[in-house]
């Protein structure tokens, strides 16, 4: 049976000490950790060994809109682009598969070995099915009108049950400029619906929205709906208003945060146990031109904090190890030893993925070696990474 050591190990929430190893079977999974002992037949590598990485929010099924929308037009503008581009047609069904298959092998060569991933369609079905990573499916709808809530409700949980057969799967709702109150109350009259992901606060109009029932959006809803719709202002945040309408017992991912005040992740803290805040940098560098500004205030419930790619449609590549390298690039004071926890414990428990993030006795979280991060601190620029198990 191999044991490892190498100069650092990070067990998902800390370096191990110098002089541990870890003892994994043939199938991956932990056997046991050793500390202050390293047996002479221990295999030794160079650099880092960690659990393999967690992309709690990604969008398979967009894999084909790669360098089809220009950076930095903001949310309305990239939204309704891909709106467009999906309406099109323009690319064929083989298009679209090869896509999903290139875009999850990318995943892996990158040292994902799960993802949150969000689904509108059965596009990333067949590719799901050959089980080369494991995936917890977000099923997600829209939909302003009450009229057809009930119509979009049951189309989805019918996406969901396709999923199911494969691997855990809810029904989520897109955003809360995106779902009407009627929708949101028939989400959170499921069972055993948890986690639930939802885009939060990923630009400033997104408030103004549903606080005002003005602003920038209803450039978008209006073009998506085809003819002008007039909201109803909610007199509070985004997340204040929608989290009045969710279980309070559900994992809940927060997925970006790009204009989350303190207030609302303190309203947050409150109201959900068990919150998530999933930051996907290189995607609002992509969209909005700009990063969370309220991480540092985040670092506070830094146990809560995990990492997301967005897709391939906002970003360059499907790369937790460069989401952790652009936080590090803003955020200086954020310790590797924390960017790994976001990367593989938090991103494990946001999921509900037990075995995952952590070497602990009896989990298999894959074991990554990167062989050349050998200091704590100094993140490598271009990581050499391989997925041991
Ligand atoms: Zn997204």
């Amino acid at each position: 049976m191999p044991i490892y050591t190498a100069a650092l190990i990070h067990d998902g929430n800390r370096f191990l000490p110098e002089n541990s190893a870890i003892v994994v079977n043939e199938n991956g999974e932990i056997i046991d950790i050793l500390f202050h002992e390293i047996p002479t037949e221990a295999i030794r590598f160079a650099g880092l060994l960690c659990p393999g990485f967690i992309n709690a929010h990604c969008h398979l099924e967009l894999s084909y809109l790669q360098n089809q929308i220009p950076k930095h037009t903001g949310l309305v503008d990239f939204l309704i682009q891909i709106n467009a581009l999906r309406f099109q047609n323009k690319f064929t069904t083989s298009q679209i598969q090869n896509s999903i298959s290139q875009a999850e092998k990318s995943m892996r060569a990158n040292g994902i070995v799960a993802v949150g991933d969000i689904c509108n369609g059965l596009d990333s079905l067949q590719q799901k099915k050959l089980r080369n990573l494991q995936y917890h499916s977000f099923v997600e709808i829209m939909g302003i009108l009450d009229n057809n809530a009930a119509e979009r409700f049951e189309d989805g949980k019918e996406i969901v049950a396709q999923f199911r057969q494969l691997h855990a799967s809810t029904l989520v709702p897109h955003a809360a400029y995106s779902v009407s109150d009627t929708l949101l109350s028939l989400i959170n009259s499921l069972n055993n619906n948890t986690p639930i992901s939802i885009h939060n606060q990923e630009c400033a109009a997104e408030d103004e929205w549903v606080r005002n029932g003005k602003g920038d959006f209803q450039k978008l809803i209006d073009s998506v709906l085809q003819r002008s719709f007039l909201p109803m202002p909610k007199n509070n945040s985004s997340l204040v208003h929608y989290l009045q309408l969710l279980q309070r017992t559900a994992n809940i991912l927060f997925v970006h945060n790009t204009f989350t005040s303190a207030e609302d992740i303190l309203f947050a803290q409150e109201m959900i146990p068990n919150r998530y805040w999933v930051l996907c940098p290189n995607a609002n560098l992509f969209i909005e031109n700009t990063v969370p500004t309220i991480i540092p205030f985040l670092m506070q419930q830094q146990e809560t904090i995990c990492l997301g790619t967005d897709s391939l449609a906002s970003n360059d590549g499907l790369c937790i190890y460069s989401e952790m390298q652009i936080l590090r690039k803003h955020f200086p004071t954020i310790n590797s030893e924390k960017l790994l926890q976001f990367a593989t414990y938090n991103g494990a428990k946001a999921l509900n993925m037990d075995s995952l993030g952590s070497f602990q006795k009896g989990k298999t979280p894959g074991v990554l070696h990167i062989s050349n991060w050998v200091r704590k601190q100094e993140m490598p620029e271009k990581q050499n990474i391989e997925l041991l198990h």
